[in-house]
């Protein structure tokens, strides 16, 4: 297996927001917590926002391709009525999130071949499938920086952005904190066929598979870039209150010349 290493760092530009509070609007929790005593933004927090930016791009740069639409990542039973509007303006593809079955289970299930939706979305390829693995590993991101650098504040209630106080209401991380991580992404595997950019030979021919890459101009570091590095580098706001003076990231990733297995 080939991989490419990327380290992400992450510098807050604003109070950065770290509790237990849901923030119901960005369907991501606790953006930031504590593991081993270090402040981490959680790498499910980051894919997340990392795929709401392909997504968006996806939507913006290539909405006329019609196999290049990005799924919902959720099944289609459980899509909101907000959802399905999206849906009907073409801006999603139809029938939720992407689902890779082999052969003998979809016989089973009876599913029908080659329905117009039966593809993984671009979105999917890359950071994986229900029953398919994508390419990328998003990490935790860690800071060296202490836990006491914490504050707590509450929001404003005349400007509406966050005020110093000595409540704790939320947890703050202050501006300038620097995190970083190591981002992995799968080049080659010569076991499996599987190239980035390229489309992969799967067992089911019952699915049209990465269709969007059939007639690929892609080559692995056109994808990686425009997709991976500057998708990542798009992301300016995560966590909480971004609507409130909270949550404003510069993220900056830089290829580490190596290749080896990531668990190395
Ligand atoms: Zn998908």
């Amino acid at each position: 297996m080939e991989w490419r290493h990327f380290t992400v760092t992450l510098k807050t530009q604003e109070p950065f927001r770290i509790g237990a509070l849901k923030d119901p609007l960005s369907g991501i929790d606790n953006p930031v917590t504590m593991i081993g005593g270090k402040l981490t933004v959680q790498g499910p927090s980051l894919k997340g926002a990392l795929r709401a930016e392909i997504e968006r791009y996806l939507i913006e740069r290539y909405g006329s391709n019609a196999v290049m639409k990005p799924c919902i990542p959720s099944s289609a039973n459980t899509l909101s009525a907000g959802e399905n509007a999206l849906i009907q303006k073409g801006k999603f593809k139809r029938g939720g999130n992407c689902e890779y079955k082999e052969a003998e289970e979809r016989g089973r299930r009876g599913d029908q071949p080659h329905q117009g939706t039966d593809y993984i979305c671009p979105a999917c390829y890359l950071l994986g499938a229900q029953g398919l693995v994508g390419f990328v590993r998003v990490p935790y991101l860690f800071t060296t920086d202490k836990a006491e650098t914490l504050y707590s504040v509450r929001i404003d209630r005349a400007s509406g952005t966050v005020a110093e106080r000595t409540n704790r209401e939320y947890q703050i991380i202050p501006p300038e904190t620097v995190f970083t991580g190591r981002l992995d992404v799968l080049w080659r595997d010569p076991v499996r066929n599987w190239e980035l950019g390229k489309k992969r030979p799967l067992a089911s021919t019952l699915t049209r598979g990465d269709a969007w890459l059939e007639a690929s101009q892609w080559t692995s570091e056109k994808l990686c870039e425009e997709f991976i590095v500057n998708r990542l580098q798009a992301i300016h706001l995560l966590g909480g209150f971004k609507s409130k003076g909270a949550g404003g990231v510069k993220i900056t990733v830089t290829e580490t010349k190596s290749t080896s297995n990531p668990n190395a």
